[in-house]
């Protein structure tokens, strides 16, 4: 078999913000590094973000501080969040958006040339320093060029299909190069997993084609466990209309900025759907909603800005009740309530989204949007300090980690979140990889058993076509392991996802091996069928709803629920098993910040 090998101390797969974060720190830590990624440089997911970073900064409001941003996140995951992570996140995140200023990052300014910071939901203070709504490209742009300026190899569109491992850990990465079809590996006592997350596995998604769960596979492979599977995060905003591009991301800022949702009856329908749980935070009648945007601090905040779970329940609500639009969406309507110049200066980029692909002027008319799935809560087990999984040698950090977001991420967390974590997992990384004597060994059966099932599609005729395969696993997720969920449907999900796996292990396709995206698809499907799996199983376990997991059969949260996390481990034939995990305690001087009103 021809391969191409090389010998490094840390590898990186994937260039999104974690990525690259922990790729720059592990090379100032001394170690050798190299990124790899599936996509070109820069075009990582980190670069659609548009809304903001999380960071308790307190430039518009002295009040704030990591403690309040601490409990935010905390309440808006419901508790699940291993309490360390989201301590160490809330800690560091100003210092590293701080950074990345140093680093050359232009953000937008307040009046006294501060950092702006904008409102997001479930966040107590406006505290998302941002970019317009382009915040994701700033980010990357500051990251990709320090990147290259200290010299960090980069193989870019090149797949990693296999982590290897001997007894004591990890031993490298084996992959193929998209263009050519040509095998290459990385000798390497450290990966750290930084893919990103899973939407291709459902029909209607913010996510691009890279996101078919490659990393979280990756390490169940290994031996490595995931956690919080159930917790899917359905954004409520995403387009409906035209059908091409239905699911593509609507930001928060836009209801952030002033923009409401209302019914097909013209009803702002929020303020029908406000959880005990925030009631004492939020506005129950129009004028007090409006007034919190002429004083954020002492007025309570409108219900549009509820967490990401309640408003996109409530859009589904309202469209089943019949309430919807003539396209299954609901009205999100910014234009009556601020001035073209304000929308197109704050919202360039969702300006120009609606006005290429719907032909819709949002300075003028209201925006038809509905949930689309965006993002997966649940990831990599991780030690919260140093981002390690329970193989040696392998880290994860950004989307492809779990825990930090309990049941339900903030928006603008994952930022924040990827350059916390990104930077501790580099760290590490390099400090395993430089404390180890010797060199890792690639055994030549394990490269030579990943090269034969990458080429097995090409051997069989006459199999399945991956496309069809990949359009059933995604209208499975859609309609049974959605926004809503039950056990018999989900039981139904779980016995078609065995059908799938069995079709997959028959797949084939033609062609050659230079740049053939049906064999890149067929080489997926593996990873996006056992994370669905995972998802599946977990959310059939949790019988109650919470957060990003809603049971149609356990409508209410349980307290007993709320003691325990769900790993998933894998069986060693292909498949996984649920576990439970009770939750670290939390020490005495955190638990009270729940006490304080700040
Ligand atoms: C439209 C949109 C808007 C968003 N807005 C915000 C926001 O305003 N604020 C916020 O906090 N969050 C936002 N998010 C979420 C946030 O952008 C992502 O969660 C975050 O960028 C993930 O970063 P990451 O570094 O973990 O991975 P990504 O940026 O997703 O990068 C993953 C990398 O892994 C590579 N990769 C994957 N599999 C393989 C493989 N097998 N081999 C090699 N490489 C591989 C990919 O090529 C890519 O380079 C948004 C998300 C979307 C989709």
């Amino acid at each position: 078999m021809e391969l191409e090998r090389h010998e490094y101390d840390v590898v990186v797969v994937g260039a999104g913000g974690a990525g690259l974060r922990a790729a720059i720190e592990a090379h100032e830590s001394g170690a050798r590094v190299a990124v790899v990624c599936k996509s070109l440089l820069g075009k990582a997911h980190t670069v659609m973000a548009e809304g903001g970073i999380a960071a308790a900064m307190a430039n518009l409001y002295p009040e704030d501080n990591w403690r309040v941003h601490f409990r935010d996140t905390m309440r808006g995951g419901t508790m699940l969040n291993p309490w360390r992570m989201a301590q160490l996140h809330a800690q560091e995140a100003p210092d590293r958006v701080r950074e990345l200023e140093d680093w050359g990052a232009l953000f937008d300014r307040t009046a006294d040339g501060l950092i702006s910071q904008r409102d997001f939901g479930g966040h107590r203070f406006a505290r998302l320093a941002h970019v317009g709504d382009r915040t994701g490209l700033e980010l990357i742009r500051t990251l990709q060029q320090r990147t290259v300026a200290l010299g960090i190899d980069v193989y870019m569109e090149c797949t990693v299909t296999r982590l290897l491992t001997d007894d004591a850990g990890i031993t490298g990465a084996f992959g193929y190069w998209r263009e050519s079809g040509r095998f290459i590996a990385w000798e390497a006592p450290s990966v750290v997993l930084a893919t990103g997350g899973i939407g291709k596995s459902y029909k209607v998604t913010s996510n691009s084609w890279e996101y078919t769960g490659d990393g979280h596979s990756l390490a169940l492979q290994a031996g490595a466990t995931l956690v919080n599977m159930e917790f899917v995060q359905f954004h409520p905003t995403g387009m409906v209309w035209p059908p091409s591009v239905r699911g593509i991301l609507v930001t928060e800022s836009v209801r952030g900025d002033g923009g409401i949702l209302k019914n097909s009856a013209g009803n702002r329908f929020m303020f029908d759907y406000i959880p005990d749980f925030f009631r004492k935070e939020t506005a129950e009648s129009e004028a007090e909603a409006d007034r919190w945007y002429d004083d954020k601090k002492n007025n309570r905040r409108p219900p549009e800005l509820l967490p990401r779970d309640e408003v996109a329940r409530a859009i589904n609500s309202e469209v089943k009740a019949g309430r919807g639009t003539p396209h299954g969406g609901v009205f999100l309507d910014i234009a009556s309530r601020r001035s073209p110049e304000y929308i197109r200066k704050r919202l360039p980029s969702m300006y120009h989204q609606f006005k290429e692909l719907a032909e819709v002027d949002i300075t003028s008319e209201p925006m038809e949007v509905g949930p689309t799935c965006h993002y997966v809560m649940g990831g990599v087990e991780v030690d919260p300090d140093n981002a390690a999984a329970r193989v040696p040698g392998l880290f994860a950090a950004g989307e492809v980690a779990g825990g930090m977001h309990g049941s339900n991420r903030l928006g603008g967390n994952s930022l924040s979140d990827l350059l916390v974590f990104g930077r501790r997992a580099g760290l590490a990384a390099a400090e395993h990889a430089l404390k180890r004597m010797g060199r890792v060994e690639l055994a030549d059966d394990a490269l030579a058993d990943a090269g034969r099932a990458a080429l097995a599609p090409f051997e069989r005729e006459g199999g399945e076509n991956p496309y069809t395969v990949q359009h059933d696993l995604q209208q499975t997720m859609h309609d049974l392991v959605g926004i809503i969920r039950t056990a018999p449907e989900m039981e139904q999900a779980l016995a078609r996802i065995a059908a799938l796996k069995e079709r997959v292990a028959n797949l084939s396709v033609e062609g050659h091996r230079q740049y053939n995206p049906g064999w890149h698809l067929a080489l997926d499907l593996p990873h996006m069928l056992i994370v669905s799996e995972c998802i599946a199983r977990a959310a059939l376990e949790r019988q109650e709803s919470r957060g990003g997991h809603t049971r149609d059969d356990f409508p209410a949260s349980d307290a007993e629920w709320a003691k325990t996390n769900l790993i998933c481990t894998p069986t060693g034939d292909g498949g996984v098993a649920v576990r439970h995990q009770p939750l670290p305690q939390m020490p005495p001087e955190l638990a009270e910040i729940f006490e304080e009103t700040a």
